[in-house]
């Protein structure tokens, strides 16, 4: 029996890298998956996939910062698909800039990676409550491991402060809404191998192996291996865990 039968299973960002992976899962496992991205023609590719593998998708442009597009939205998705029972706030950018460089950078570094990575799964989260509520959902948020500390790799401090406030978020949604039977937890992936950093890996392999010698799996991650636990967190295999972080590191925390 698949895992998440009857469910139906919004991903965000779902047009590229972890969260094509997770929406691919999502279906696998027998929920209905809508799409969400940016993007438009990469979300239709990413549920266009899932329907030719034989899974159930429907796609959606949505740029998460749009707080009113998040809210329409979520009513046209209760009108056109149904009552949305599991949501993986994935979309996010990162930038490897520090608070050193011109001012007009890190300002504009600052305010697009809070709106997307930090304010983008607020929006998404409020306009999708109701329907989370009443279905006893499970939200499913992407951190980091920059969710816990910063990095000596270049990295900026806004996607470090982003993704320490997504796992308060997901503390905090977790404690209210707990008594309404809706769970939420968060995945915090290591070094993924995504279009995200597709340059850095390509212009700086130094970099990555900075990252790959502090990693006792000893490689970087595939967005194949996000699946599992996105899938144990939206089943009910973790019917009991709420409010916690799975780490997808291959260790890294460990050292
Ligand atoms: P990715 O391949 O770049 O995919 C992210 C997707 O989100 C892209 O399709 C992107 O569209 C979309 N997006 C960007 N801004 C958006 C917006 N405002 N509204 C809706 N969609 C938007 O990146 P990824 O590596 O899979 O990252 C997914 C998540 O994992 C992010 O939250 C990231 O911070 C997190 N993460 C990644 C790693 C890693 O090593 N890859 C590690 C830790 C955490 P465009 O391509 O058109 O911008």
């Amino acid at each position: 029996m698949p895992l998440l039968s009857n469910h139906i299973a919004v991903v965000t960002g779902a047009g590229s890298g972890i969260g094509r992976a997770i929406a691919g899962g999502y279906a696998r496992e027998g929920a209905r998956v809508v799409v969400l991205d940016i993007n438009q023609q990469a979300a239709a590719t990413t549920a266009k996939e899932i329907r030719d593998a034989g899974g159930k998708a429907e796609s959606f442009a949505l740029d998460v910062t749009r707080r009113d597009d998040c809210i329409a939205m979520a009513k046209q998705v209760a009108d056109k698909v149904g009552p949305v029972s599991i949501l993986c706030n994935n979309a996010g950018i990162a930038r490897r800039n520090g608070m050193l460089g011109a001012a007009e950078a890190v300002i504009n570094d600052w305010e697009d990676i809070i709106a997307i990575n930090l304010n983008g799964v607020f929006n998404v989260t409020h306009a999708f409550l109701g329907a989370l509520r009443a279905s006893k959902g499970r939200i499913v948020n992407i951190g980091s491991i920059q969710s816990f500390v910063h990095l000596r790799t270049p990295s900026s401090p806004a996607y470090t402060a982003s993704k320490h406030g997504v796992l308060g978020f997901t503390k905090a949604l977790a404690a209210e809404l707990g008594k309404d039977g809706v769970r939420v937890n968060a995945i915090g992936p290591g070094f993924i191998e995504t279009p995200l950093n597709e340059k850095v890996r390509a212009a700086n392999p130094d970099l990555v192996k900075v990252f790959i010698d502090h990693t006792p799996l000893g490689r970087p991650g595939k967005p194949e291996d996000i699946v599992g636990p996105a899938i144990f967190l939206a089943s009910d295999m973790s019917a009991y865990v709420s409010g916690s972080i799975v780490m997808v590191d291959g260790g890294y925390r460990t050292i």
